[in-house]
């Protein structure tokens, strides 16, 4: 009986496992036909300066329209990256962000970040992409951050391309600060200019403060993700965070809402 038993778990581990790969295999098939239909876009969400609640930057964040409903970033990124679509849909990310951003950082000053991959990063042609995608779109570097996770970077350290895109003026945010395995060493000489808090340290104030100080004692823009509430806002502005990104002060949205909020932000500071 143990042995039947054995045998239906194993069927069923089968059948869950083949239905998995063919929802991966259906996620990738749609993913390759969003490169060219229009159904992978880009929302922005503001990112903030706490002192004066003014727009500084926006974060370009993926989203896929499947059958007329949003698919989670977490459930496709992974999925192109398993395939490499991660190399197009990086490159897609990166020129419409570019090409909507040049028109924002002339006429507000205000940047866009762009969130990229290890699968990008290893590919030596990624900077050229980049120069070009900037030379395509008259964006210039200064108006370009590239987030890339902690992990990533370390092992970026070592090549040049970090180097290259910041000789252009293009920033390098480390993203989601906090969740990678790199020792704080690593800090000092990775070659970056801002450094993201992840949200799930939001409320732990001491931790917060010491990576604050931490990063402020090597000149690094600090950003804090997720805030959700105005008594965090406040005590991140005490803490003196630099900037704060988060549904407290605007969710990711379309291009032409984030646009008007821009307009609102520049006829309050005039
Ligand atoms: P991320 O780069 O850390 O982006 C921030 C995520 O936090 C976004 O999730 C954003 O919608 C969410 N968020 C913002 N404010 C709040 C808040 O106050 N509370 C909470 N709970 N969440 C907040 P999203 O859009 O679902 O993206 C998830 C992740 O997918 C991103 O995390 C990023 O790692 C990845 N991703 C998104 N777009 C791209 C892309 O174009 N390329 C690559 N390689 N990865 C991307
Ligand atoms: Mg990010
Ligand atoms: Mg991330
Ligand atoms: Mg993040």
């Amino acid at each position: 009986a143990a042995k039947v038993a054995g045998g239906a778990r194993l069927a069923r581990f089968d059948d869950s496992l083949r239905a998995q790969q063919s929802e991966r295999a259906r996620i990738a098939a749609g993913l390759r036909a969003g490169l060219a239909d229009g159904s992978l876009f880009l929302h922005y969400q503001p990112v903030v300066d706490p002192a004066t609640g003014r727009m500084t930057g926006v974060e370009a964040l993926m989203r896929w329209r499947r059958d007329g409903e949003l698919v989670p970033p977490m459930v496709f990124i992974p999925v192109a990256e398993q395939t490499g679509l991660i190399g197009q849909l990086g490159v897609l990310a990166l020129r419409l962000a570019c090409a909507r951003g040049a028109d924002w950082y002339r006429r507000h000053g205000i940047y866009v970040t762009v969130n990229v991959s290890t699968h990008q990063l290893r590919d030596p042609e990624f900077a050229d992409t980049v120069l070009a995608v900037l030379a395509e779109t008259g964006m210039p570097g200064t108006g370009l951050v590239l987030e890339i996770t902690e992990s990533v970077l370390v092992d970026a350290a070592d090549t040049p391309v970090l180097g290259t895109l910041r000789e252009h003026g293009i920033r390098i945010a480390i993203d989601d600060f906090g969740t990678g395995y790199s020792s704080l060493a690593y800090l000092r000489r990775l070659p970056v200019d801002i450094l993201k808090i992840d949200r799930s340290f939001i409320d732990d104030v001491s931790f917060t403060r010491a990576i604050l100080d931490l990063a402020h004692s090597q000149d690094l823009v600090t950003v804090a993700e997720g805030v959700e509430t105005a008594t965090q806002a406040d005590q991140l502005r005490e803490l003196r965070c630099d900037l704060v990104q988060g549904y407290h002060f605007g969710r990711p949205a379309e291009p032409e809402a984030i646009e008007s909020l821009m307009r609102e932000s520049s006829a309050t500071a005039a």
